[in-house]
């Protein structure tokens, strides 16, 4: 017996969540928090579609919240097993869990005062978790190293191979028994999401011969990256037009990756001597406390970057750069007459640090909004950078005067022809390509492609739908 059922991440992109039963147990791959918008928030509080206490083991991809944010619920509804993750996504687990746990504790907070400002019941107000929930699961991850093949208790094996996507990103490969008429082993890969060619810090996604089975993301599956100049360049130019007008360039970023792959840059034009008086702010505690533990693990590092360090220079640190993590600093930044660079999270501006530096920033026409990465649907990022004007931030409209820019290349996602060659590189899938992680019509544009080339066993599966494979 073998199945395979999508309870999150299915026709959407976030939420990560895939269920491999065979005979001998349950395996979740990921077990992510849906985001972008408070309606699409509150589905994080339905119950599991499974029984947590079933599972014998949860084995995740990487350390972004759409794919571990919902951990701490599942030990909370009888999940008693291991979590398995690369060092180093256990290591960014340990920061990013326990801030989500502290962004659900003052949502809650922030909801009660609300309630109770309009004299309303607010009894009923629960956080999703808390800090203390959070750090729970995060105990329960086993570090793992890349390229080493683990046994999963009597369910298989599972061995873990670079993505490229962020510091610790995985392509899980798990080898299960077969399906109902099979006594053969079947390899299932799954892609977690996977990075880009010629990113500054992280070499490009590993490929694994021919699987049976393929989850791939599908986020850019209809999107090509138009690149018409260099992305250090294109960064350079923004930052200089808008310094010119005495403007500061702020910069909504994941604390993971897209943060640091900026840093990179930004550190090659300032000790290239091409960018200079600049102050580079870096707001975001867990930014910083991600960009130290990236700073201690060179063995994931593109070539370039390892040669750089090879040199004695540190990527990710270069004069005028100031990290910021306590609460009076980050408020004193408001003040702050440019030119300037802000560079805080969350990166699609849904919560967190960046939405005062919008409200402070982003009606003064000198300034410049720069988006660096992907903008989920019905998220304050994407409502700015499809040009919504005004736009609300923290209940108050504000007109949008700022410049709004984006570059497209510091995505930690591959585009169209970056997925279709790395599904190229595996030599053919044997059974069957499952396509998750994107929008709807991103999913069932790269099933087209796929099918054009000569791929025919390719299914978007619908949310919570469940296949039985031979
Ligand atoms: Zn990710």
């Amino acid at each position: 017996m073998l199945k395979i059922a999508f309870h999150g991440a299915a026709r959407e992109v976030t939420g990560s969540c895939h269920l491999i039963q065979t005979a001998r147990g349950k395996v979740l791959l990921d077990c992510g928090m849906v985001q972008g918008g408070p309606e699409r928030h509150e589905r994080n509080r339905e119950a599991f579609p499974f029984d947590p206490s079933e599972l014998t083991a949860v084995v995740l991809s990487h350390a972004h919240i759409d794919h571990t944010g919902r951990l701490p619920l599942l030990l909370k509804t009888g999940y008693e097993g291991p979590i398995f993750a690369t060092e180093t996504t256990a290591e960014l687990c340990r920061i990013m869990l326990a801030d989500s746990g502290r962004i659900q504790e003052e949502d809650a907070e922030w909801k009660i005062k609300r309630l109770k400002k309009e004299g309303l019941d607010a009894s009923w107000v629960r956080p999703l978790y808390t800090e203390e929930d959070a750090m729970e699961a995060v105990d329960r991850i086993h570090p793992l190293d890349f390229h080493r093949e683990y046994a999963l208790d009597g369910f298989g094996a599972l061995t873990y191979h670079l993505a490229g996507h962020i510091l610790g990103a995985a392509v899980v490969e798990l080898t299960v028994g077969g399906g109902e008429k099979s006594t053969e082993s079947r390899r299932i890969l799954f892609s977690g999401d996977l990075g880009v060619e010629g990113a500054r810090l992280l070499g490009p996604p590993e490929t694994v011969d021919r699987p049976d089975y393929l989850l791939m993301e599908s986020t850019y599956g209809d999107r090509q990256r138009v690149e018409t100049m260099d992305r250090t360049e294109e960064l350079l130019q923004i930052v200089e037009e808008t310094s010119d007008r005495g403007g500061k360039v702020i910069i909504p970023s994941f604390a993971v990756g897209r943060t640091q792959e900026v840093l990179a840059r930004l550190n090659d034009l300032v000790e290239g001597g091409r960018l200079q008086s600049v102050p580079v702010y870096v707001d975001s505690p867990m930014a910083t406390a991600v960009t130290r533990v990236f700073a201690m693990h060179p063995e994931v590092f593109s070539e370039e970057a390892r040669r750089l360090l090879r040199t004695g220079d540190e990527p990710l640190d270069f004069p005028g750069l100031r990290l910021i993590t306590s609460v009076r600093d980050s408020m004193e930044l408001n003040g702050l007459e440019g030119p300037a660079i802000i560079i805080s999270a969350s990166g699609m501006c849904t919560a967190g640090r960046i939405k005062h530096h919008l409200k402070h920033n982003i009606s003064d026409h000198r300034n410049t909004i720069l988006f660096v990465g992907y903008q989920a649907e019905h998220t304050l990022g994407r409502h700015i950078q499809s040009g919504t004007d005004p736009v609300r931030i923290f209940g108050s409209w504000f007109d949008v005067n700022a410049e709004i820019r984006t570059i497209e290349g510091f995505s930690a996602h591959a585009d169209l022809d970056e997925l279709l060659a790395w599904y190229d590189a595996l030599g053919g899938v044997k059974r069957r390509t499952f396509l998750v992680h994107g929008e709807e019509e991103a999913s069932l544009s790269l099933a087209r492609r796929l099918r054009e080339r000569g791929s025919e066993a390719v299914t978007v599966p619908e949310p919570h739908q469940e296949f039985v494979l031979d």
